[in-house]
């Protein structure tokens, strides 16, 4: 650190250079995170001060919290979900399967997953000490539910389905590994931190969340495609008991009991979260995710015109398209300053359609990758 403070302004220009440096998000399609919506970030610098790790002095900001997680609680199927605002969904998935494992007591616990699932559970299993077993997928990269079945001991505690899985944007068939977790009496978490925001608002109906009896837990963003500040995740239980293996005593707080794996806590982005779900209510969403949807469709119509195909067919607005030459042509697309990515299994280039993408950029990009490919 300087000894002397600098002027403001000659702060704010060090700052300006760096933020020049970043890359705004106009070709970023690699991307689960998006530009918040105005009014979120307006609530965000309001509610800048309040530290919901010691609630007692923030009453207000408190409340907001209880509606958030109300909000999200009757999205998931469940109004009378409980739970809390979190940091996103590597906190959230820590936190439900912490749960899981206090409450079962075993020795050697083990969790079932799909191959598919995000990498913050190989944190988790390092942290928590769980054994993470991982189940294979289908053809069209769901989870295999007779492969779950075959990796299911008595140390087993929990399941793990993804509604909305980060590198396919598929859906596990939630209700059958329901039928599984209730025959062997084991947690179901469901990680919907991208897809929460997503599934709702899509024509087709598909079962997912609390109204599908056997899951327990779920995890969902709202600063992915919730459209809210960073950092937003949520965590929600069906059962308030499931908090109870969450609480610490905190003697010396406003407050006696605090669940979050993090002490301090942004109220800001509690706040940015009411203020964006309330403000675009689900017909907002509806036709953010409408958007959305009609660009993957048009990504994916317009490659298959010069023979480039998805593996599936995307259920959300994630795609994975078949590229030859997958690595140059990544590279070349880097060059005219397109960000994609690749799926681990089969390699594939992965492209998320947030809703910072336009409908003109898309054709800007699929005359591109065509470019690249010949
Ligand atoms: C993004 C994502 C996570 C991790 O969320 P963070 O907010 O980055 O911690 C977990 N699971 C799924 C399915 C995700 O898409």
């Amino acid at each position: 650190m300087n000894r002397k403070g600098l002027p403001e302004d000659e702060v704010f220009s060090i700052l300006d250079r760096a933020l020049q440096k970043d890359r705004s998000y106009d070709k970023v399609l690699n991307a689960m995170c998006t530009r918040p919506h105005p009014v979120a970030v307006k609530a965000h610098m309001q509610f800048i001060e309040a530290n919901l790790g010691d609630s007692g002095l923030f009453p207000g900001t408190r409340e907001l919290e209880e509606k958030v997680v109300s909000i999200l609680g009757e999205l998931m199927g469940d109004r009378n979900a409980c739970g809390y605002i979190s940091t996103g969904g590597t906190e959230s998935n820590i936190q439900a399967l912490r749960t899981a494992r206090n409450l079962k007591h075993k020795k050697h616990p083990n969790v079932v997953l799909p191959e598919s699932a995000h990498f913050s559970f190989d944190k988790i299993a390092d942290i928590l000490g769980i054994e993470i077993r991982k189940a294979q997928l289908d053809s069209e990269f769901k989870v295999d539910t007779g492969s779950v079945e075959n990796l299911i001991d008595d140390n087993t505690i929990a399941l793990v389905g993804i509604a909305g899985s980060t590198e396919f944007g598929q859906v596990d068939p939630i209700n059958e590994l329901s039928d599984i977790a209730l025959s062997h009496d084991l947690f179901l978490h469901v990680d919907a931190a991208f897809g929460g925001f997503v599934i709702p608002f899509l024509d087709k109906k598909i079962d997912f969340n609390f109204s599908v009896n056997g899951v327990t837990s779920i995890t969902i963003d709202p600063h992915k495609m919730g459209l809210s500040t960073i950092p937003a995740g949520g965590l929600l239980f069906r059962e308030e008991a499931c908090l109870l293996p969450l609480e610490i005593d905190t003697p010396y707080l406003t407050i006696r009991k605090q669940y979050s794996l993090t002490g301090t806590r942004s109220g800001a982005a509690v706040a940015a979260a009411y203020a964006v779900m309330t403000h675009l209510g689900r017909d907002g969403y509806r036709m953010i995710v409408n958007r959305c949807m009609r660009m993957t469709h048009r990504i994916v119509q317009g490659a298959k015109e010069f023979g480039v195909e998805p593996l599936t067919e995307p259920m959300m607005n994630v795609v994975a398209l078949d590229v030859p030459y997958i690595d140059t042509v990544r590279k070349k697309l880097h060059e005219k300053g397109w960000m994609t990515s690749v799926t681990r299994k089969p390699r594939a280039m992965r492209l998320i359609l947030m809703p910072h993408m336009t409908e003109e950029n898309i054709e800007v990009f699929l005359s591109d990758l065509r470019d690249c490919i010949s």
